[in-house]
């Protein structure tokens, strides 16, 4: 994740620190060694502090429990409301993804129970107002935490618990719409709350709302495009252009096909491929020039048998939006970004029901 960074490593996975995370901490430790703003006390910076325990120790309960799926994770995120914790892969068993979101939240409540638990013991005994504030501190933010999570909306782990108990009676792809739904429906109930209420909440209704979609959107495409192979949607006839073509001629080209990029041939070598882009950076009076001067050169390709997934991976990377699918040496076909919208719809009517 952007504006994170490492601060150290459990299980042999890195833990990192979001930046809002820390200018928090130190606002909050600043305000309150130097006395700048009433109620901002010892007791603030105390509460910040226990919060990072917290968030920490939620998060490796999810890793934790994944882990022993076999699961891999690639790092924790620490953010004020909590964290992510990156994995590799989606558990598969909608078993294993309940026991893995429920874990994090089920740990704060643990803590919460122990810590009110020697609270109620030992209140009756002598006065260390110290220890029980503490306890009676940690115990809260344990417990807010916990609840928190367990809104049923994305990104929250009770979004997924959601998702992993509707997943045993509908497909996951439905599971995950539904809840999905139910997470921005939420959001928008947050929201118009924070209105009227508390700033912040509008803010965590903005964090949920674009999580919610994002997942959607992420499970809807691998879903539907899981086992599809390039060959099945690719352009096949694939308009080919030379090295010696000039700038001006290949824009009359774009036009009158209404294609945006093309592969560029020096000999009977591919040697890279000319978008609209490319040629967006000529100038004028460079009409009479060739595109080699404009083309992208280094190639990706793709070929008819790598599944769609993988190559809309390589899309996302490379940001030209087409790949030329090769065969044996041979240019096959080209694929673009329009190509996978189309058989995502297509794909998503019949697979829809
Ligand atoms: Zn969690």
């Amino acid at each position: 994740m952007k504006y994170s960074f490492k601060i150290f490593s459990v299980f042999g996975i890195p833990v990192e620190l979001h930046i809002s995370f820390l200018l928090l901490m130190l606002l909050i430790y600043t305000v309150a060694i130097l006395n700048l703003a009433p109620g901002v006390d010892l007791t603030a910076a105390l509460l910040i502090t226990l919060l990072f325990v917290t968030v920490v120790l939620h998060e490796l309960a999810h890793s934790y429990v994944a882990q022993k799926y076999g699961i891999k994770i690639d790092r924790i995120i620490l953010l004020p409301i909590g964290g992510v914790s990156a994995m590799e892969e989606l558990p598969e068993d909608p078993g294993e993804e309940l026991r893995i979101s429920i874990a994090g939240p089920l740990v704060n409540f643990v803590i919460a129970m122990i810590c009110y638990g020697i609270y109620f013991a030992f209140i009756g005994f002598g006065s260390y107002p110290y220890i029980f504030e503490f306890l009676n501190n940690f115990a809260l933010v344990n417990l807010i935490l916990g609840v928190f999570n367990l809104i049923p909306a994305y990104p929250m782990d009770g979004g997924r618990v959601l998702r992993a108990i509707l997943a045993g009676r509908m497909s996951y792809l439905q599971a995950t719409e539904t809840a999905a739904s139910i997470g921005k429906f939420l959001a928008i109930f947050m929201a118009v709350v924070g209105i009227f209420w508390n700033f912040f909440l509008i803010l965590i209704a903005l964090f949920i709302y674009i999580g919610a979609d994002a997942e959607y959107k992420e499970i809807m495409i691998s879903t539907i495009l899981e086992g599809v192979k390039v060959g099945e949607i690719m352009t096949q006839k694939v308009k080919t252009v030379t090295g010696e073509t000039t700038v001006e001629e290949v824009m009359k080209i774009m036009f009158k096909n209404k294609h945006m990029g093309y592969p560029v041939f020096e000999g009977n070598k591919l040697a890279g491929i000319i978008t609209f882009n490319d040629i967006s950076q000529a100038k004028h009076g460079d009409e009479k020039k060739t595109i080699t001067k404009f083309m992208t050169r280094d190639l990706v390709t793709t070929s008819p048998d790598e599944p769609l997934t993988d190559t809309m991976t390589k899309l996302n990377k490379t940001g030209v939006g087409r790949l030329p699918v090769m065969e044996n040496g041979e240019l096959v076909g080209i694929i673009s970004r329009t190509d996978i919208v189309r058989a995502l719809e297509i794909l998503k009517l019949k697979k829809g029901n």
